[in-house]
């Protein structure tokens, strides 16, 4: 009987498994997981499953009858520790399992904690949902929380922790919060959005010493500012996890190498997510979004099926943080000129990269962020000088 192994139990794995069913697959599906909950989303972890507001379960992306009901196997709690491609097998714990296709959907783990912060019992990672259990007992109004790394679970940890009431400090080794993924203007409006809710920002800073041992009390920085702690959160980015893979022999490059329908260099073994490197645009990239996690992977679901289209994202990415919605789409890498536009509510920062459009940064403006997706998804030329003026009409351009 054909059996489609999923690895991974995450957005990518998920989304697979039930685009496979819902488009008639009638093979067996398992999905391998080391975890011990189902499938589940992973960006409230940093928002409003730290703040307390949403329980474990409202998490879930189905309820555990869905998988039963889909005849979707589970089997969580292990990781699976070998793939063998040319005897198609994996093991599972003590199990050795065969399949007939194979998903790798194995997302990104956390970079290895500085040597500063390693092995102290009030330094937190926050990944899953295990790591938020433990960082979550710590939350208490007053606790003075030191933040490593200003990208984005660093902020909205941030953001979270001060509405809470801890007192909230945030160290970013690079020029600015956010450089990888925003402008300057982006950043520079969610600094002062922190800053506004007394969270102290320090860019371009580096620890040059701590104090304490088993716990962390206090870090100087390399302009010998001195910062007392309780407890630390490092959120200095990810790796994807090639591990498997890599030993199975398949082609990895910081990101397991695939093509537009998600095939690996394995026969009959794809990859999808946090955990891939795929074309896009003439480059080769990660995506580490929830969007590319679901679209990648459903890519791969219709081409094990054998009717999918090459896959071809104007990728979209999110962040909440206090009451700012941050909302990106289109990759901003690589840009020679940013144009900002106000709007009633918010604003916007439209990227261009040789007068072409490439990304789009929409905070509090849910308009600028539709059209710019529109504007991209129909590739429109649009003139960069037109962007601020009051009286220009996206929407128009779209409809010539
Ligand atoms: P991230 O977005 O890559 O940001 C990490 C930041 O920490 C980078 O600016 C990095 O600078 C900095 N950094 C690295 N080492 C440092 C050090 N020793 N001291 C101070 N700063 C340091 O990664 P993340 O915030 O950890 O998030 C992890 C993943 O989850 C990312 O893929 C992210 O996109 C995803 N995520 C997304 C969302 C969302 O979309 N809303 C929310 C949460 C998480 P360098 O670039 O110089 O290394």
């Amino acid at each position: 009987m054909e059996h489609v192994a999923i690895v991974g139990a995450g957005q990518a794995g998920a989304a697979l498994a039930i685009c496979l069913r819902k488009n008639g697959y009638d093979g067996q599906i398992t999905i391998y997981g080391n975890e011990n909950d189902p499938p589940y989303q992973r960006p409230p972890l940093s928002k409003k499953y730290l703040s307390g507001e949403w329980d474990r379960e409202r998490l879930w992306l189905r309820p555990l009858e869905f998988w039963q009901e889909q005849g979707i196997w589970l089997r969580l709690g292990r990781a699976v520790q070998k793939l063998s491609p040319a005897d198609r097998s994996l093991v599972w714990g003590d199990e050795t399992y065969s399949w007939t296709k194979l998903a790798l959907t194995t997302g990104a783990r956390p970079r290895p904690l500085p040597e500063e912060f390693q092995n102290r019992t009030n330094v937190f990672e926050l990944r899953n949902l295990a790591d938020v259990d433990k960082l979550r007992a710590t939350f208490s109004p007053g606790a003075r929380l030191l933040i490593v790394g200003g990208g984005y679970i660093g902020l909205e940890t941030a953001a979270v922790a001060a509405q809470v009431g801890l007192r909230v400090d945030v160290i970013e080794r690079a020029p600015r919060v956010l450089e990888r993924v925003a402008c300057v203007e982006t950043a520079d409006a969610i600094c002062e959005l922190h800053k506004q809710n007394g969270v102290a920002i320090h860019e371009g800073r580096s620890v040059v010493g701590t104090e304490g041992s088993e716990a962390l009390r206090a870090v100087t920085l390399d302009n010998g500012v001195r910062l007392e702690c309780d407890l630390v959160v490092v959120g200095v980015g990810v790796l994807p996890d090639t591990r498997l893979a890599g030993a199975a022999g398949m082609c990895c490059d910081t990101g397991i190498v695939v093509d537009q329908f998600g095939r690996t260099s394995a026969p009959d073994i794809w990859a999808a997510g946090d955990c891939t490197r795929l074309p896009l645009l003439g480059a080769s990239v990660t995506l580490e979004s929830v969007q590319n996690a679901i679209d990648q992977a459903e890519t791969v679901a219709y081409d094990m099926l054998g009717t999918a289209q090459p896959y071809e994202p104007v990728p979209w990415f999110w962040s909440d943080q206090y009451n700012t919605k941050l909302q990106i789409v289109g990759l901003s890498r690589g840009y020679d000129r940013v144009v900002s536009r106000a709007s009633e509510k918010g604003h916007s920062n439209w990227y261009f990269r040789n007068n072409r459009l490439i990304a789009v940064d929409a905070l509090n403006d849910g308009r600028a962020y539709m059209l710019g997706k529109k504007l991209l998804e129909a590739g429109k030329e649009i003139n960069p000088d037109l962007i601020s003026r009051p009286d220009f009409d996206p929407m128009a351009l779209l409809r010539a």
